[in-house]
């Protein structure tokens, strides 16, 4: 990782990319590279990280691929922590859905992961009180709790991102206001937008154990999400 020194020294209008990313993004799963955004001025980079997300976007493996003038900086806050039991995932949605209730939401993790468990949890503690679907054949199951409209999406049948655009997935995302929750977020493409939270679930070998990464822009958050759930 390149310090943001380096960027400073550079002159403010130097034709470079780059590339916004936590520190450890070469760990995360292929999908959610699209965390990352790319902007092609310096002098945004300059002010301050966070604001300069929201500006533009490609992926981080450009970096890999032949882009000498990439740069990766840190512009967000992971926490980590681990689920033994059903009831850790209860308490972590519990927990989240205290603290965010509009924006992106992305959960990544292989099949049987829990990201439905987890989102079952997190609508039901919105407020939701009927069963929560798995939206793995609809692609979407959307909720309206207390007048708030959320949306719960599965994308693992995807087989093209451009399906969402002929679903409209489009008037789902101009709803004001609404929270967004994308299981299998990489099959979207560009038809999605940015995370403001991304939370990966990883089994242990014996299956028993969920071993989470939640990264968000927010360092508030990380903080409360620091303190509720590892006690620090
Ligand atoms: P995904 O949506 O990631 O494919 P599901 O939530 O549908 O996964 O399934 C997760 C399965 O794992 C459920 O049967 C759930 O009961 C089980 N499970 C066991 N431990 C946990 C845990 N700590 N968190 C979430 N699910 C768990
Ligand atoms: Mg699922």
């Amino acid at each position: 990782m390149i310090c943001l020194s380096a960027l400073c020294s550079l002159p403010p209008r130097f034709p470079i990319k780059v590339a916004l990313f936590e520190g450890c993004a070469f760990n995360f799963p292929q999908g959610s590279t699209r965390f990352c955004r790319v902007m092609s001025s310096l002098q945004c980079c300059k002010k301050e990280p966070r604001y300069c997300y929201g500006l533009g976007f490609e992926a981080v493996q450009c970096y890999h691929s032949g882009y000498p003038n990439f740069i990766l900086f840190a512009m967000s806050y992971s926490v980590k922590f681990t689920l033994n039991h059903e009831q850790d995932t209860q308490k972590f949605a519990q927990v989240l859905s205290q603290q965010v209730h509009s924006g992106v939401i992305y959960l990544i993790g292989d099949l049987g992961a829990g990201k439905t468990t987890f989102t079952r949890y997190f609508i039901q503690n919105l407020g939701h009180q009927g069963s929560v679907k798995s939206p793995t054949y609809t692609l979407v199951e959307p909720y309206t709790i207390q007048g708030k409209e959320i949306f719960h999406f599965d994308l693992y049948r995807l087989d093209d991102p451009y399906e969402l655009e002929l679903m409209g997935i489009r008037d789902y995302l101009e709803t004001p206001d609404a929270l967004f929750l994308f299981e299998w977020p990489s099959k979207g493409g560009d038809e999605i937008p940015q995370a403001d939270v991304i939370i990966d679930i990883q089994k242990s070998d014996d299956e028993l154990t969920r071993f989470v990464t939640l990264t968000t822009t927010s360092e508030p958050l990380a903080q409360i999400l620091q303190e509720q759930l590892n006690g620090a």
